[in-house]
């Protein structure tokens, strides 16, 4: 073709230019009409409107036919070259004005594809948003705080990350107590201990507040332990202080036997046996009531009629002198509990590790 044209004159080069270009643009022509065509798919649309740009490039582009006919105009006769050049404008005017038109038109198609695809239908009814609730162990440590803020105690946020004198040292662990050995505590590569127990937060609480103070501090605890149904290398505790002057056992165990009748009800008994903690001198561990069987025996208390739950005593004086305080002006007695402990009973859950593994059909049930 590119050897025909160069036999053709001027004039009839332009023709031929027009003419490939109708040729091609046959199938565009309907989207030249007053009124655009319908019925054509959201990617049909961009199909042809890529092919329209295509297009454009091919006839109107640098290399094309009609750019070629431009370079003959200064060969044309002097007196035929002003109608030449009108002739190849007004040819390429007309090439252009429909090329805008099919395009204009691809182009609100395209648009109005868009539009309908994005719109709202307001008659259809919402999605009803799924509303989430708290863990079980939060319903709990809300139950446990909600109690002891009624016996007038604040609640302290500890840290979960410690130095060796909160998690050991200021509780009267001395350095060779097992606990502090890696088969028992998490250690960071600086030296940082995870927290073992929530005591850590008694240190702080008396440090910032002094005494006289009655605090719990429910949080996170660190121990290596293998997981398995009543272990987990984290759980949550509470821990419990009261310093005054004059405390002594009997608000111990006034206050745990207070607090456990609430949350497992009014005929609730507790009892206490001897036991060793460093950070408490006497210590305690505290049983209650069965509260399922009341003390007769069955599958929760396994037979015993007893559930054990925490340990307690009277602030070590020597905890009690770390942070500034005169043993002998001021005593206090000092609990923990397990919060996840609590759960399992309460539920009466087989395994305790159903609380961390996010199993929504699980954790729906406690609301
Ligand atoms: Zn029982």
């Amino acid at each position: 073709m590119a050897g025909t044209e160069t036999d053709l004159n001027p004039q009839e080069q332009v023709a031929a230019a027009n003419k490939a270009f109708e040729q091609e643009f046959e199938r565009f022509v309907r989207f030249t009409a007053e009124t655009a065509p319908t019925g054509l798919s959201l990617a049909e649309a961009t199909a042809d409107e890529r092919a329209l740009a295509e297009l454009r490039t091919r006839h109107t582009g640098k290399k094309s036919a009609l750019a070629a006919t431009k370079k003959l105009i200064g060969r044309v006769e002097a007196d035929q070259r002003a109608a030449f050049g009108q002739l190849v404008q007004s040819t390429e005017a007309g090439i252009v004005a429909k090329l805008d038109a099919a395009e204009a038109s691809l182009k609100a198609l395209i648009e109005a594809h868009r539009t309908a695809r994005e719109s709202i239908d307001v008659t259809l009814p919402g999605r009803r948003p799924r509303y989430g609730h708290r863990h079980p162990i939060t319903l709990m440590r809300e139950r446990i705080e909600d109690i002891f803020v009624s016996l007038g105690y604040v609640i302290e946020d500890g840290r979960e990350i410690e130095t060796d004198f909160y998690n050991f040292a200021a509780l009267n662990i001395p350095d060779n107590h097992p606990a502090r050995g890696t088969q028992d505590t998490f250690y960071t590569t600086d030296g940082f201990a995870l927290r073992s127990q929530t005591s850590t937060v008694q240190i702080h609480a008396m440090q910032r507040r002094g005494v006289p103070v009655r605090m719990i501090a429910p949080g996170r605890v660190f121990r290596r332990d293998t997981p398995d149904p009543t272990h987990n290398p984290m759980f949550y505790q509470v821990e419990g202080l009261c310093v005054d002057r004059g405390i002594t056992m009997a608000h111990l165990k006034g206050t745990v036997g207070e607090f456990l009748r609430r949350m497992f009800g009014a005929d609730t008994v507790t009892r206490f046996r001897p036991s060793y903690f460093p950070f408490t001198e006497p210590s305690a561990e505290f049983d209650f009531s069965c509260f399922k069987c009341k003390g007769s025996g069955c599958r929760i208390c396994k037979n015993s009629g007893w559930i054990e739950l925490g340990g307690s005593g009277m602030v070590h004086p020597n905890v009690l002198r770390t942070v500034g305080v005169d043993p002998e002006e001021y005593s206090g007695f000092a609990f923990g509990l397990g919060i996840d402990r609590m759960v399992g009973l309460m539920y009466n859950l087989d395994d305790i590790r159903l609380l961390f593994e996010n199993d929504v059909r699980f954790l729906e049930q406690f609301e």
